[in-house]
């Protein structure tokens, strides 16, 4: 199944995809934003969400 992974260094912190992710798949640690992958769908909608285009689903 596809997750989402964040790149790190591009990730500035700002949450928008914890607040994005209808499945609660993403916590902040850090200041980066980590993917909880047991808990990641795949949906896609943390992607758009990133400013930075931090994430990537594959
Ligand atoms: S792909 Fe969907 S489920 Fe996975 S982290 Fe992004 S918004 Fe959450
Ligand atoms: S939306 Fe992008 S920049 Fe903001 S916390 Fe999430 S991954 Fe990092």
């Amino acid at each position: 199944m596809k997750v989402a992974i964040v790149k790190e260094e591009k990730c500035i912190g700002c949450g928008r995809c914890i607040s994005a992710c209808p499945f609660s798949a993403i916590k902040m640690d850090h200041k980066k934003a980590i993917i909880l992958e047991e808990m990641c769908r795949g949906c896609m909608r943390c992607a758009p969400a990133c400013p930075t285009n931090a994430i990537v689903v594959k």
